[in-house]
């Protein structure tokens, strides 16, 4: 196991658990592990999360409150999503088969390591990413092999990915597509060569997709271990309801349909789901504008003489500031401004991310970042 690259904002706390008199101890590894990011400060401009910065479209919002008292809540859900689960099938040109929807993207992550990792499996992280993958990995017991990407542009390392593919032992590979928290892209070639290398199960989280507008969705023909990840946490402003979906062949959903939790997508979530999907076309607006303003802010920060950042193609941006730590205590202290600290998890140091918000909280953050640094 290697160490794992803890990226919470809170990378001292000590989670070692005591030995409690009366209480057995929990499995060793499980006792010295580090929670996913324990909860962030709140503060008047949330810039941290990566969520929309506006709730949901009027219409989307008045169906669902004409909805609401004829919605089946005594009854159990259908496990499997079948209703939305069609929806995003016909989208994507696929069979219903070959989706699997989740209790976020998260969840699908997990599902991931139940059924491709393990005891003695080996997942290949590709760090700085997303650090959820390395803590699941932790969890279910499964050895990870570390390839650090570029340290200037964090790019793959595609020679060395490839080459470590083909040593036959890898059983399952994350890609973020864009990567969070850098947003760059990895080419669909180089992803393509990384799928021909082995048969380990190759997953593309591409859960800033619509943000990027790439995807590796022609290619699921082509390679059975090929697994896409997307989430409505982002472009549909739904994060608090917790919904992800899988785009993979019809034997990849099976496996994960074993090791899921048969309710993890609630009846809720589902319908809600359903409205958002249905009226897709009142998101695009929307995701343009973040776009938009991403592209702005980008040149902004790259005029601004100490800052350092990079391009991204997501709805964030990663930036390198001199005593980064200090500066995002100051934003949220002195300008009740929150944005992710990651200036001291590895491979990115006095590095800072921030999620693109509405124009003004964009120009918040930048009049109060130029008074900082
Ligand atoms: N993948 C990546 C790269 C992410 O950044 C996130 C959200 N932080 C997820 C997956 C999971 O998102 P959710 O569980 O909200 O669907």
């Amino acid at each position: 196991m290697t160490t794992t690259t803890n990226m919470s904002t809170t990378p001292s706390m000590s989670t070692n658990m005591p030995s409690i008199p009366g209480l057995r101890l929990p499995r060793p590894s499980v006792r010295d592990l580090v929670p996913y990011e324990a909860t962030e400060p709140t503060a008047a401009i949330m810039l941290s999360a990566n969520e929309a910065p506006e709730t949901l479209p009027d219409e989307v919002l008045r169906e669902l409150k004409a909805g609401l008292s004829d919605f089946a809540w005594r009854k159990y859900p259908d496990p499997l999503a079948r209703q939305l689960r069609a929806l995003i099938a016909e989208a994507n040109g696929l069979e219903d088969e070959q989706v699997l929807l989740g209790n976020g993207g998260d969840e699908l992550i997990l599902d991931l390591f139940l059924a491709w990792g393990g005891k003695d499996r080996c997942f290949l992280n590709l760090p700085p990413t997303f650090s959820l993958y390395e803590i699941y990995a932790h969890t279910t017991e499964t050895r990870t092999v570390a390839l650090p990407r570029d340290r200037e542009t964090f790019a793959v390392a595609v020679d060395a990915t490839a080459a470590r593919l083909s040593a036959g032992d890898i059983d399952l590979c994350i890609v973020a597509n864009p990567n969070n928290p850098s947003g760059n892209m990895s080419a669909e070639d180089e992803l393509q060569r990384l799928l021909e290398t082995s048969n380990a199960l190759i997953c593309v989280d591409e859960a800033y997709f619509e943000f990027s507008r790439r995807t590796m969705r022609p290619w699921l023909d082509r390679y059975p271990n090929l697994a896409i990840l997307r989430t409505f946490s982002k472009a549909f402003s739904l994060a608090g309801l917790r919904l992800g979906y899988i785009l993979a062949s019809p034997e990849v959903i099976a496996t994960l349909a074993k090791v899921r939790m048969p309710y993890s997508v609630n009846a809720f979530s589902q319908w809600v789901g359903r409205v958002a999907y249905a009226h897709a076309n009142l998101f695009e607006p929307r995701i343009r504008a973040i776009v938009e303003q991403r592209d702005w802010l980008y040149t902004q920060l790259d005029a601004i003489p100490t800052v350092e950042v990079w391009p991204s193609e997501a709805n964030y941006l990663l930036f390198r500031t001199t005593n980064a730590h200090r500066v995002a205590q100051r934003l949220l202290q002195d300008y009740d401004i929150c944005i992710r600290d990651f200036s001291r998890a590895a491979y990115l140091t006095d590095c800072l991310r921030v999620t693109v918000g509405t124009p003004a909280q964009n120009e918040a953050f930048l009049q109060a970042l130029r008074s900082i640094v």
